[in-house]
Parts: structure tokens; sequence; C-alpha cells
């Protein structure tokens, strides 16, 4: 039998505008699955529901319909819900407003003294969680002095001290330079391989979703193309429909087989390209 991290059942989200009771409905009957060890990415364009559905993963949203379970806890009870949180961490967007307090590892130790663990055991969860982001060195630093990626690696530590099992990242390294986006991605594809979190990727950058196992776009709140990074992305027309892009060498490869040139439609890497020409 699989091993199910996340399950999404039948699950739709409503925001409700309490001035004029408007009804806005941001992700709709979603059915999703997401084995332990799994790396899935989810893309989708702006507002089609992925900050939402993230949200629903670890409990911080409530399904409006249906059920979502984390290692097969419902969100919705009540008693489960620190668990739930420990168990699926949440990484956002934006390091400066994850980060808490004026010493590096102060900060990571947050999460921990939250669970209320004891005082030694924090101690040895926030070297572990350093040493695993490649920031031991910095421990005594102060948050602020760091670079944006090494802000975001702090957030993760944090998030790991809780030993979660599963890492949700909503657009973990949207305001990162390219730099730094290098450091986050190569942090996660290690929390995946090394580690064996499940992770959840919501990104906008395709070179990015490549590195998953699994990909699915959002539209309008539903899933709408769901598969491997190559059964994604070699329907490229699809992809750009739903406004999203294609990776750039995946697009060169469709060039050309619309210019006649004999290609397989399903090309990733630049590496694949430089042989099949
Ligand atoms: P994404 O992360 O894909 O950009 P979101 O999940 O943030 O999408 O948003 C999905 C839809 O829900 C959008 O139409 C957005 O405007 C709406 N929405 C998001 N957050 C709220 C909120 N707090 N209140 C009302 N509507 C919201
Ligand atoms: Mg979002």
């Amino acid at each position: 039998m699989k091993d199910i991290m996340i399950k999404l059942e039948n699950v739709t989200y409503e925001y409700k505008s309490y001035i004029d009771e408007e009804v806005l409905t941001a992700v709709k009957n979603v059915n999703l699955e997401v084995e332990k060890g799994e790396f899935l990415a989810i893309l989708g364009h702006n507002g089609s529901g992925k900050s939402t559905m993230a949200k629903m993963m670890n409990g911080l949203n409530m399904p409006t319909n249906g059920e979502v379970y984390v290692m097969g806890m419902n969100t919705k009870d009540e008693e489960k819900i620190w668990d739930i949180r420990a168990k699926a961490g949440m990484v956002f967007q934006n390091p400066d407003n994850q980060l808490v307090a004026t010493i590096v590892e102060e900060d990571v130790a947050f999460g921990p003294e939250n669970l209320g663990i004891p005082p030694t055991e924090i101690r040895q969860r926030v070297d572990e969680a350093l040493e695993i982001v490649e920031m031991s060195q910095y421990k005594k630093h102060a948050p602020h002095l760091l670079s944006g990626g090494q802000k975001q690696r702090i957030a993760i530590a944090g998030i790991l001290a809780m030993k979660p099992d599963c890492i949700i990242f909503d657009e973990p390294t949207a305001m990162l330079d390219p730099n730094g986006r290098l450091e986050v991605m190569n942090t996660i594809k290690k929390l995946n391989k090394e580690e064996g979190k499940t992770i959840v990727l919501i990104t906008h950058y395709m070179d990015e979703a490549v590195e998953a196992d699994r990909i699915i776009v959002l539209s309008e709140g539903e899933i709408s193309i769901e598969g491997t990074p190559r059964e994604v992305f070699r329907h490229v027309e699809k992809v750009k429909k739903l406004g999203l892009d294609v990776p750039q060498v995946t697009e060169l490869a469709y060039e050309l087989r619309k210019e006649g040139i004999d290609i397989r439609d399903d090309v990733l890497s630049v590496e694949e390209l430089v042989e099949l020409l």
C-alpha cells in the first residue's frame, strides 16, 4: 500500500466577503494525494488558488467542503492541529516575515520552544537543523545581516527543528536573487533526497518545477494538468494557454519541431537536446 502524507478529498475553499456577502471559490473540488517522500511541484498563474491550497495542507486554512488529511489526521480535528502543524511545516515567500529573533540560533529554537521541547533537546535540534541547511557557522549572527538566500535557509532550519515529515514551500525563492534561489533550491533537493522529507513546492520558476517527481498545474482552483515534468511540459501549447512558460530548452525543442526537425517532444535538459541534435 502507498504511504500517503497528505490527502485532499473533494476539497473546496471559499472566501466570503463580509461586506457584500460575495463568495469567491478559490479551490474547487480538488482530489490529491501526496505520497510520503514525494517531491510535488504546484504551478499556476496568479490567483489560481495555490496559496489557499497550500495553507489547507497544514491546517492554516480549513476547507469549506471536503476533508484534508495529514498523515491520516483530519485537519478539522482540533486536538490534532499542533501535531499537524509540526508534521507539515510551511515556508513562505518573504524570509523577513518569518524571522523572529535577533540571533540565528534563537530564531531556529523558536518553533521547538513553542512545542515545549526540553532545552537540551532543543539545542541538539538547532545544531542539527543549522547543519542541514549549511548555516552552522552563522549560529551567533544577526539574521537581518544575512543575504536573502541565507535568511530563507534559516527560516527552513526553524521548520526543520520541529522535525516535520513534510515541508510546504510557498514561492520560497520569489524574493531572492539568482544566487539565493540556487542556495534554497539545493537545500530543498537535499531535504528530499538526503533527509527523506516530503516536499510540496509552489513556484513560478519552471526550472525549479523540473526538479520535482510530479507537477500539478492549477487553473481557477482546479487541477488542469498533472504528471511528471516530462509529461506536463510536452503539452507546450496547453501549458502556455494557462499563462505559464515551459523550460527554455523545451521551448527550443518545440520550435525546432515546428520547423520540421525530428526531435522528441519531451526534452527537459540542455544535455538531452545536445545529444538528440
Ligand atoms: P495564488 O497563490 O495561486 O496566487 P491564492 O490562493 O492566493 O492564489 O488566491 C486564489 C483566489 O482567492 C484569488 O482570486 C484571490 O484573489 C482570492 N483570495 C486569496 N486570499 C484571499 C483572502 N484573504 N480573501 C479573499 N479572497 C482571497
Ligand atoms: Mg500565492
